[in-house]
Order: structure tokens, then sequence, then C-alpha cells
């Protein structure tokens, strides 16, 4: 057997005064640590965090957008903020609809401007229903182009039985929300046999910023974009990875076009398809272009002011 009597808590040899001081100096430590967060740290503009009580965080703030790379799993959606209104840009697949619904709810949403739902594939339409019925969507913004999956046709009765006015994205089509301007640049046809070439292809401006948003728009349709618009048109600061970093999206001539300094690209973590590939992560680096990853870092907040973009990990 061990022998564990060094564990032993030794006898106390000097009785209760030794105990009052001690006593004595742990308040005032105490007192003194308390003292200093309450007043101390809101001076020194030490954020304290509020515990025990729910605090909703406010819209935006004046003269900031927001934008919102969602984890939705293997799926896109993306929320645009700014005290002037609110976008959301697809809705992700059915089995992240209730996370969703409770992450716009907890970033103070009631009302969504517009709803872009880029094309009609389970990974981008899947929460809409849903979406649809739990916030007051004035605007849905889609394709023309259907699908024979349960998931479209409950989005089209959820549209249905909503006030939402529908609007068919038509390449070239101006949309202002206050002091957030957007434009559709694609789909340029009208039929595809590759449904992700129907993606509406959003470029958003707020003051000095520009983001291109392309769902899952393929190579196909990147060359109509380049062919119908300058390239001047095209630049932005922020890229939207389409297809979630597949190679069949992002062609050189694109990313060259677009130019931007920071991409996001939405993907499950380990999903089937091996998003992002390779071959786009290789040119997205070797443009120097900074990637944010939902698979790596789950949601990803973007803060803009017009000038610059900065980003917030969740
Ligand atoms: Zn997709």
């Amino acid at each position: 057997m061990a022998n564990n009597t060094h564990l032993r808590r030794p006898k106390k040899s000097s009785g209760g005064a030794r105990f009052t001081v001690v006593t004595f100096v742990v308040l005032i430590v105490v007192a003194l640590c308390y003292l200093g967060y309450t007043y101390l740290a809101p001076m020194l503009g030490i954020g304290l965090t509020e515990t025990g009580s729910e605090t909703r965080q406010p819209v935006t703030l004046d003269g900031e957008m927001q934008l919102h790379v969602i984890d939705v799993g293997q799926g896109d959606s993306t929320l645009i903020m700014s005290k002037d209104g609110i976008v959301l840009v697809d809705a992700g697949p059915g089995s992240a609809e209730d996370s969703l619904v409770e992450y716009l709810k907890d970033v103070g949403i009631t009302t969504i401007d517009y709803a872009i739902f880029t094309h009609p594939d389970e990974d981008h339409i899947g929460g809409a229903d849903v979406v649809i019925n739990n916030f007051e969507v004035k605007n849905v913004i889609m394709p023309n182009a259907t699908k024979t999956t349960k998931t479209f046709e409950k989005m089209i009765e959820a549209i249905e039985q909503s006030n939402a006015n529908v609007i068919e994205a038509t390449s070239g089509a101006s949309y202002t929300l206050g002091d957030i301007a957007f434009r559709i640049l694609a789909p340029n046809k009208a039929s595809y046999s590759a449904t992700n070439n129907y993606s509406v292809v959003v470029k958003l401006t707020y003051g000095n910023n520009t983001f291109m948003l392309t769902g899952d728009a393929e190579s196909e349709s990147e060359s109509e974009i380049l062919a119908k618009y300058p390239a001047s048109e095209l630049r932005a600061d922020f890229l939207k990875v389409g297809h979630h970093g597949s190679s069949t999206s992002t062609s050189t001539a694109f990313l060259t076009a677009v130019s931007p300094s920071i991409a996001s690209i939405s993907c499950g973590e380990d999903n089937k398809y091996n998003h992002p590939h390779r071959e786009t992560i290789e040119k997205l680096q070797g443009a120097n272009i900074k990637v944010y990853r939902t698979d790596l870092l789950s949601t990803i907040v973007f803060v803009c002011d017009g000038n610059t973009i900065s980003v917030v990990e969740k």
C-alpha cells in the first residue's frame, strides 16, 4: 500500500488569528477586483460580456453593411444587412432550416426585403419555405427555372401563400435598398442543361465596396457574363466563390475580371463532393486572395464601412 500521509492536511499551528488575517486579505482583494471590473474596465474600454440575460444584437450600425456567410453545412445562405434593408441570398438545405431560422432571428431579422433564390437545387432552397413562413419576405427574386422536387413545390407553395412580390431574375436589372445597390448579371439565356447555370449572379455595391455573389454558376454562365459586361463592371472586392469551390466554376478569365482580394466558400465539412476542389483553391491562392471557408470557420461575418471590409469570425 502506498504511504499517502504526506497528502494529509497539516494541523493548524497558529489558530484563529492567522485565519482572520487571511480572510481579511481575501475580502480586500475580492472588493478591489469587483470595483475594478465594475468601474475601471468600462473606463478602459474593456468589453464586459453580459451573461444571464439574452442580449439581442442591434441590426447594424449606421454606415455599416454586414455580409454573413452562414454555415448551413453543404449549401449556401448569405445574409446582407444594413440599416436600410435586408437581402438574403439562398436558404441552405432543408437539414439546416431550423438553425438558419434561429440564426436570422438571433441577429434581429423580422423582415427580408429581397430573398434571392439563385436556382432550384435543394442545397440553396431547402430552407426557403421555412424562411418565407417565419419572416415577412417582401420580394423574391428567382430565375425562370423549375424542378420536379418536393422541395421546389414547398417553396412555390410558401411563396403563393405569402404576400411576397415575385420577380423573375433579368440580367441587367438593378435594385436599390437605401445604401445598398445590386445588379443582376446572370442568367443570360432562357435554358441550360445544367441547373447550376440558371443561378442568379448578383453584384452588390455598398459605398466604394463591391461584392460578387455567384450562386452555383459554372464556367458556361461565367463566359456569358464576360461576353455581356465590360470587365470594369465585374471588378469586385469580394467574391462568393461559385458552386462551393467546385472546379466547374471560377474560370481563370472570370476570376481575373473580378479580381477580388477576399473570397468566401460555403461548403460542408468533409462533404461528399470534395468541395472546395484543389484546383480552385490553388487558383485563389495563386492570385493572393484571402479565402474564408465555412467548413473550416463555420459562419463568417464580414463588416464593411463602404471603404474597407473586415472579418469577424463567429
Ligand atoms: Zn449548391
